[in-house]
């Protein structure tokens, strides 16, 4: 059995007629930049997400990056980042000028340990990044307590959490259940073709309540242009294009249905998993995860990894280098030891297959593989 990380072709396949047209609809009126379909997109999302605005832009690297800007993040600003998370999550905050401030993760979510973070603030800490890693909404209502006492902004990295929702405690003490990227002051999506909302090709969002915060990512990811060659600031070209639009549009209507199949592949797994001597995924009971991937952690993990590819199973690492070893960073001074949960936890992780089209045959062919090497 040939079992791959992701299956776009599958996904393709079974909504062809649908995204076919929906393609054709945009080269038949050949408006590619901005415009309604782009709009459209933008209305449809931002609804989805409970939020007043979202603004397309060319990437999820970029949505930070802008996002980042619309906070008033500049050169020499300092923004909290967890130590484990993809590159862009850092580099985001590089293109401001500004430094990414790593933190150590916690070692049973993987995401950052919110205890840890006080300790690195500075009088020059502006932001907090929490990072949704593998479609798991971080605590936010620890993040939200800090940012106020320290008057900081938050921007989520929601690129891996598209519908994962917060059990959020109002003003009244009230839980209600909100999206991912909807409890910041700017939630930040990218539309990469493997995230769980996925274009075909890059694309990504940012999304706000801020009236304020949704003008400026608008100026900025056009060129600064208020209206024709009427440029108000420095900008830059990024934009999120009509074709990828009009195709989120048609995918946005079965994300719910998707994140679902998901969630069920993701029990599965637990239950079949159950009696070996690995560990399962951490979800709290105050979140209800979109499984963007699905990570165990297990010891001997690439002898694992090279057998289960041997039987045609694709399993992956997220991430193999904690950030702060990258040579991307070399230049902020960090060493080998400063980190020890995301650097131990690093030799452990190991990202199974997932995607909501997963069958049952295959779920259980690859935990029979997993069986045979770890019982
Ligand atoms: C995918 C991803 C990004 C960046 O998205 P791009 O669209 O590839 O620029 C940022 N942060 C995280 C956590 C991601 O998974």
């Amino acid at each position: 059995m040939d079992i791959p990380f992701v299956d776009l072709k599958i996904q393709y396949q079974s909504n062809k007629q649908e995204l076919d047209k929906a393609i054709q609809g945009v080269l038949d009126e050949s408006a590619f930049i901005l415009g309604k379909y782009v709009e459209q997109f933008e209305r449809n999302f931002a609804n989805y997400c409970g939020v007043k605005h979202c603004i397309g832009v060319g990437s999820g690297t970029d949505a930070l990056h802008l996002g980042l800007r619309a906070c008033g993040v500049a050169e020499d600003d300092e923004v909290i980042v967890p130590v484990n998370t993809f590159i862009a999550t850092a580099e985001a905050v590089s293109h401001c000028g500004a430094v990414p401030v790593f933190v150590d993760i916690d070692e049973e979510t993987f995401h950052v340990d919110i205890d840890k973070i006080e300790e690195k603030i500075s009088s020059k800490t502006k932001v907090i990044i929490p990072v949704h890693l593998y479609g798991q909404p971080v605590d936010m209502d620890k993040i939200m307590n800090i940012a106020k006492r320290y008057g900081l902004k938050v921007v989520e990295d929601a690129c891996q959490a598209h519908g994962a929702t917060y059990n959020f405690q109002d003003s009244e003490s009230r839980l209600k259940a909100k999206r991912a990227g909807s409890m910041g002051d700017v939630g930040c999506f990218s539309f990469y073709p493997g995230k769980n909302l996925g274009a075909y090709g890059d694309g990504g969002a940012v999304v706000t309540d801020n009236d304020e915060v949704a003008d400026k990512v608008k100026l900025l990811r056009n060129h600064g242009e208020q209206n024709k060659y009427n440029h108000l600031i420095v900008g830059y070209c990024s934009r999120l294009h009509a074709l990828q639009a009009a195709i989120l549009n048609v995918k946005l209507k079965k994300l719910d249905e998707w994140n679902g199949k998901r969630r069920k592949n993701a029990l599965s797994y637990n239950r079949l998993l159950k009696d070996l001597d690995v560990i399962i995924p951490y979800v709290s009971d105050r979140v209800e995860s979109v499984y963007h991937l699905y990570v165990i952690r297990v010891r001997n993990r690439d002898k694992l990894r090279e057998i289960l590819g041997s039987k045609g199973i694709a399993a992956g690492i997220h991430y193999p280098v904690p950030l702060h070893l990258q040579p991307a960073y070399k230049h902020l001074g960090y060493n080998k030891g400063d980190f020890p949960v995301a650097e131990a936890v690093a030799e452990e992780i190991l990202s199974l297959p997932m995607y909501p089209e997963l069958s049952r045959e295959q779920i259980e062919y690859v935990i029979e593989q997993i069986r045979a090497v770890v019982s």
